[in-house]
């Protein structure tokens, strides 16, 4: 499987489910990320929601900076 990664755009053959997108009155769909940018961004998998509120995609605190 593989799916386009909603921050860089690129293809990757590792999605990740990240989010859900409400289209209104279309159909749900599943907001993907690649790993790199899941890394980077900190992204928290479906998987591991706590909870789906909006369903948009959820983040992992930052690192804390003084
Ligand atoms: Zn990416």
């Amino acid at each position: 499987m593989s799916a386009v990664c909603n921050w860089c755009r690129e293809s990757t053959r590792a999605p990740v489910a990240v989010g859900i997108v409400e289209r209104g009155t279309g159909p749900s769909g599943t907001t993907y990320a690649c790993p790199a940018c899941r890394d980077r961004r900190r992204i928290v998998p479906m998987v591991d929601w706590k909870h789906v509120g909006d369903g948009r995609p959820q983040f992992y605190p930052g690192p804390k900076r003084r």
